[in-house]
């Protein structure tokens, strides 16, 4: 299936046809239509099979760009994702001119702070400093629409797990979610079952 036969945004097809992308991926057939509908996704695909592009896509057709609080947030394991998904974002995004900002540990609050002050529509980061932030009140979740756990199985190995919890428990009632792992292990079906109970679950 093609892009172009989907109701994408003007704006967003065109930064599509600028990065030369025509044929969905077979992740992006499954999961756009799921999450534009607000459905719980859960995704099992490893890096590669496009999944980026799957859960940003419908955030970017669906945020309001006049909100001046975040309405996406995008976990991940560690700083070079966070830019990587930074970059995409950015590319996708670019004709809609929507705002992301990238958080991370080992870097200056002062910088960050003045960028969440902002308006910011999308925020990335690792849960170490995002939730920092939260507990600092220099972000604020209220207004949020999406939620992605990217890496689940990585953010575990590394430790992040507990913080991620924490999270989690900071997010408005009517968020849509998003889990992205490569591997399934117990400890992340436990957190499926416990806080996505009505997920989608889809094997790549
Ligand atoms: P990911 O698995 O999200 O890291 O994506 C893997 C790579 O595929 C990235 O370099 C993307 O820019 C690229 N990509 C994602 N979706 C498409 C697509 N539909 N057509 C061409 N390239 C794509």
């Amino acid at each position: 299936m093609l892009f172009r036969e989907c109701e994408l945004d003007a704006s967003i097809q065109k930064a599509l046809d600028k990065l030369g992308y025509e044929e969905m991926y077979e992740v992006q057939q499954k999961v756009i239509p799921l999450l534009c509908a607000k459905e719980n996704v859960v995704v099992q695909a490893r890096t590669g099979s496009g999944k980026t592009a799957a859960y940003l896509l419908p955030l970017i057709q669906n945020i309001i760009w006049e909100e001046k609080e975040a309405q996406a947030l995008i976990l991940v394991p560690t700083r070079e994702l966070a830019l990587q998904v930074k970059e995409e974002f950015d590319m996708l995004s670019t004709y809609r001119r929507l705002k992301s900002v990238a958080i991370f540990g080992k870097q200056p609050y002062k910088f960050q702070i003045e960028d969440l002050k902002q308006r910011t529509h999308v925020v990335i980061g690792t849960p170490g400093r995002v939730l920092d932030h939260l507990k600092r009140g220099t972000l604020s979740l209220r207004s949020l629409s999406y939620v992605v756990i990217d890496e689940a199985d990585e953010m575990l190995k590394m430790g992040f797990f507990e913080n991620m919890k924490e999270i989690l428990s900071y997010l408005p009632v009517n968020c849509v979610s998003c889990l992205c792992s490569a591997t399934m292990p117990e400890k992340i079906q436990e957190l499926i079952m416990e806080t996505l109970p009505n997920a989608h679950v889809l094997h790549i």
